[in-house]
């Protein structure tokens, strides 16, 4: 047995471990199956991969910056480097995964986009690749979500996306993914549905995390030119669905002298009810289409989670993760909404960052473990902090 080396990569089933597959109604299997036999060759395909990163660098300004983060590193005396995924155009690591999904959408002759979006983020990324393919983009966000998030509501709009609400349930996300692949099945044949993060049936999680990739991919070689070695001793990434630390540890998954840390929301506190610490909470079930782990109750009905950062609030976290977890290749911390908006503060007065709240919460494990002198720690930035801004006015009294 020991020679049987661990792999973090899906395997040929579409499984991390005992988690992933594809759990999806049988009416929806023909545009999953489609996805599955074509995916990993059209990503392969020269003129696929050329026409991602052209678009990467010059519409989304890539490479983003690894940066040194000099004060920082003295106070919690480390080497800390920062990973600029708040640089991209649209402000967040998103725009990665649905550039890459609409050329595949393209590759397949799809003409028309569905997504689902809870914070709105997810939504504004895929209508702003839509706008730039000229491509029909149907976004469906929960009713109650539309009210909360009105400016992504009102970004989306203005890059040509219609905006259907759902009505049914708890009106938030769950209900929007649940209208997504309701018109999905109806349309079978010339629509693709945009995934947004790690999650979902077989290909979608190692699909967006090989999208993704791009991140650690550049970390190696920027690292390797500012501390002459390509791999950190540690990788630190907030976890909602999972895609950007999927993109941050993507190649150093296998390398296990690279610590992996996962930060999830704790929200008011792990044991006070209003929570997203999937890893402490969850256990093993079913959601959007993937066996992974979830909170929820005794008799399998999904819990409400919380965060005060919107990207963060989902009751789930992707197979990958949840393998991840469970193998403790990776560690998971939990961060509560204080410690983030702390920490958050600190990045602005620091270094001049102002981070989305999401990204908060993987500086606050500066405070929570101690590290090494000669320690290389990548924080992946995932996101900026201007959509943000009310948040934080109406935390710190500003
Ligand atoms: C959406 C979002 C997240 C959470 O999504 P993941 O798939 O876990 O990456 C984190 N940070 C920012 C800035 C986001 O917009």
């Amino acid at each position: 047995m020991k020679d049987l080396k661990m792999s973090y990569h899906v395997n040929k089933k579409g499984y991390y471990g005992e988690f992933g597959g594809a759990y999806i109604p049988e009416m929806l299997y023909p545009n999953v199956e489609e996805l599955r036999l074509n995916y990993q060759k059209i990503m392969e395909e020269p003129d696929f991969k050329s026409e991602f990163q052209q678009l990467l660098k010059n519409y989304v300004g890539r490479p983003s910056p690894l940066y040194f983060a000099k004060r920082l590193s003295e106070k919690y005396q480390a080497k800390i480097y920062l990973k600029r995924e708040d640089l991209n155009h649209t402000g967040a690591h998103k725009i990665n995964n649905t550039i890459g999904q609409i050329l595949m959408a393209k590759r397949l002759g799809k003409t028309r986009i569905i997504a689902e979006t809870g914070a709105g983020q997810h939504g504004v990324a895929t209508a702003t690749v839509c706008a730039l393919m000229d491509i029909q983009c149907i976004v469906y966000m929960g009713e109650i979500d539309i009210k909360r998030q009105a400016p992504n509501v009102a970004r989306m709009k203005m890059l040509g996306a219609e905006v259907r609400p759902a009505t049914s349930g708890s009106k938030t996300l769950k209900d929007a993914t649940n209208e997504a692949i309701r018109d999905w099945i109806n349309n079978p044949s010339d629509t693709h549905y945009i995934i947004g993060s790690v999650v979902g049936p077989h290909p979608y999680p190692d699909m967006v995390a090989q999208f993704q990739s791009v991140i650690s991919e550049e970390i190696q070689w920027q690292l390797q030119e500012q501390e002459g070695t390509n791999k950190p001793n540690y990788v630190i990434a907030c976890v909602g669905g999972g895609s950007n630390a999927a993109g941050a540890y993507y190649h150093f998954l296998d390398d296990e002298s690279v610590n992996l840390i996962a930060v999830e929301a704790a929200g008011l506190g792990i044991k006070s009810g209003k929570s997203a610490a999937t890893s402490a909470l969850g256990n093993e079930g079913i959601i959007h289409g993937s066996k992974t782990l979830l909170m929820q109750t005794k008799d399998g009905q999904i819990t409400e989670p919380y965060s005060i950062s919107a990207g963060l609030d989902y009751p789930g976290v992707g197979p990958m993760h949840a393998h991840l977890f469970q193998t403790k290749r990776a560690e998971f911390i939990a961060i509560s909404d204080d410690e983030a908006m702390n920490a958050g503060l600190e990045l602005c007065k620091m270094e001049g960052i102002i981070p989305a709240i999401e990204s908060s919460h993987a500086f606050a494990v500066l405070k929570k473990k101690p590290f090494k002198p000669d320690d290389i720690i990548v924080i992946n930035l995932s996101g900026r902090g201007d959509k943000d801004l009310e948040t934080y006015i109406n935390h710190f009294n500003l």
